[in-house]
């Protein structure tokens, strides 16, 4: 396992809204009652564990973005992971189906592979297998369903079809498909943080509003690309995880987890496209953060 000094921290600006955490209170499930108590970071309190389907718990969690080598945050939290995971099923007998997805198309994932001289299939795969081999030797148990993005862009845009379609998200006129956070009364129920307006990306010209976030990124020379309803392109940042896991798990997901620095944006904005997809406000029931977050 490679230990690096960390980049530089992109910084996004943002403002933390307790009062976001009301707009869409949580649900108690219906299903099977477990008797096990969990920490909810949604809640920001500890719940009953109620699963779904009775003995079976559905877990996601979003997967690395394979770009460069594994490093001790991936270590932290998948240890973490396992070891709740070890819990529910040799303590509680409790079937667990984890899933995980790699994000293999990505801008990081792009960049450093036209700077070694590979294309993003050669370098994601090889960042892929050391991901999986480290976990390996930490003992952690292998994901029982794994899916990478570019193994299923056509559910990424048939997700995103949908959600244009429901007047949740834009296509602009070069090509890009923005997630609307405005047509989403709960967004920042999650992380309760939104974009302030003064954040600026490449794409602000095309955006409605500063917290718009990207679906479909349009094709730039020398960048994998597929055929789309708006033209050649790639799936954004967000979206592989919603697509993917609903893709597994349908429209209810009982645990999702990650690490805590993806709480804001990722995590908010997964659970606001899968809301708005699935028709629903508690598309996870319970989610588990690992790191620093509050
Ligand atoms: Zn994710």
């Amino acid at each position: 396992m490679a230990f690096q000094r960390s980049a530089q921290t992109l910084v996004t600006k943002k403002k933390c809204i307790p009062e976001l955490a009301r707009k869409y209170p949580w649900t108690r499930p219906q299903g099977d009652e477990t008797g096990i108590s969990i920490y909810n970071f949604y809640t920001r309190s500890k719940l009953p564990l109620i699963l779904s389907t009775e003995g079976n718990l559905k877990w996601y969690v979003c997967g690395p973005t394979v770009y460069a080598e594994p490093h001790v945050g991936h270590a932290c939290s998948f240890v973490r992971f396992d070891v709740i995971r070890r819990i529910l099923m040799n303590v509680f007998d409790i079937n667990v189906v984890f899933m995980m997805n790699f994000t293999n198309v990505d801008d990081k994932i792009i960049d450093k592979a036209k700077k070694v001289g590979q294309t993003t299939e050669q370098l994601s795969s090889h960042y892929e297998s050391r991901f999986l081999q480290n976990m390996q030797q930490l003992n952690v148990l292998r994901p029982t369903i794994v899916h990478r993005v570019s193994d299923n862009v056509q559910n990424v845009i048939e997700f995103i079809e949908r959600l244009v379609e429901s007047g949740h998200a834009y296509v602009t006129g070069q090509g890009s498909v923005f997630f609307h956070c405005d047509s989403y009364e709960g967004y920042g129920s999650l992380s309760r943080m939104k974009v302030l307006p003064s954040e600026k990306t490449m794409f602000d010209d095309q955006k409605m509003k500063p917290q718009d976030f990207l679906l479909w990124k349009p094709h730039k020379v020398g960048e994998p690309f597929w055929d789309s309803p708006w033209g050649q392109g790639r799936p954004g940042w967000h979206i592989g995880c919603s697509a993917l896991a609903s893709k597994v798990f349908g429209e209810k997901i009982d645990i999702h987890s990650g690490g805590g620095d993806l709480k804001f944006p990722h995590h908010e904005n997964e659970l606001a496209q899968s809301n708005c997809y699935h028709h629903t406000n508690q598309w996870v029931n319970y989610w588990i953060n690992s790191g620093a977050c509050t």
